[in-house]
């Protein structure tokens, strides 16, 4: 473990397995809404994190805020964008952070890192020198003001709704049981899971 992190980014790294830029962009999204937000680690529903890419940094805002896919208040909207949009249902507040510069690398020791981004490009960098290239990278974020990596909004309280909760029913098909809301119903078999739906569908 690295000393000088805080007990919270080594949490991170324990969990991910690594130290990378993309932990880093999670790490600092989540430190600054519980900062805003006067939110600690969710137990339950009370904080949802919706966010708009399925990168490393996602694992930072599990550890620390306590938004899980299991629980229902991660929300993945896959659009490829480095922003993320947390919800506090106490508070009934919401704060969207978004990257809108490109990375500045400003206090990287230049020549090093010039020579590990050459080397990345060309395909020849080993992998201690790509893991290497990505601690400098992480390291040189975490030194950033958080306004120099992410622009912080406010924005409209429109919370996800709670995770569903709904009875589950055996598949007409093959008997495995299956969230009812989840289900497709079909005119010969009754209540349907998704995959066998599709197989139904394929068959015709
Ligand atoms: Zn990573
Ligand atoms: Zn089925």
């Amino acid at each position: 473990m690295n000393k000088q992190f805080s007990e919270e980014l080594n949490q991170c790294i324990s969990f991910h397995g690594h130290l990378c830029p993309g932990l880093i962009y999670g790490y600092l999204v989540a430190q600054k809404a519980s900062e805003l937000l006067h939110i600690n680690r969710s137990k339950d529903e009370e904080i949802v994190a919706v966010c708009e890419n399925d990168s490393c940094a996602v694992d930072a805002l599990q550890v620390i805020l306590g938004t899980s896919s299991g629980k229902g208040n991660l929300i993945i909207q896959n659009y490829g964008k480095n922003a993320f949009t947390i919800f506090s249902r106490s508070e009934k507040k919401a704060y969207r952070f978004s990257r809108t510069t490109t990375y500045a690398y400003t206090g990287l020791d230049s020549h090093e890192f010039q020579m590990l981004e050459k080397k990345v490009a060309d395909g020849t960098a080993t992998i201690e020198e790509k893991k290497r290239q990505k601690y400098l990278k992480a390291i040189d974020l975490i030194e950033q003001p958080f306004e120099a990596v992410f622009k912080t909004e406010e924005t409209a309280y429109h919370p996800p709704d709670y995770a569903p909760l709904a009875p589950s029913k055996p598949c007409g098909l093959c008997g495995e049981m299956t969230m009812s809301t989840r289900m497709v119903s079909s005119d010969t078999h009754g209540l349907l899971c998704i995959p066998c739906s599709y197989k139904r569908t394929n068959l015709k």
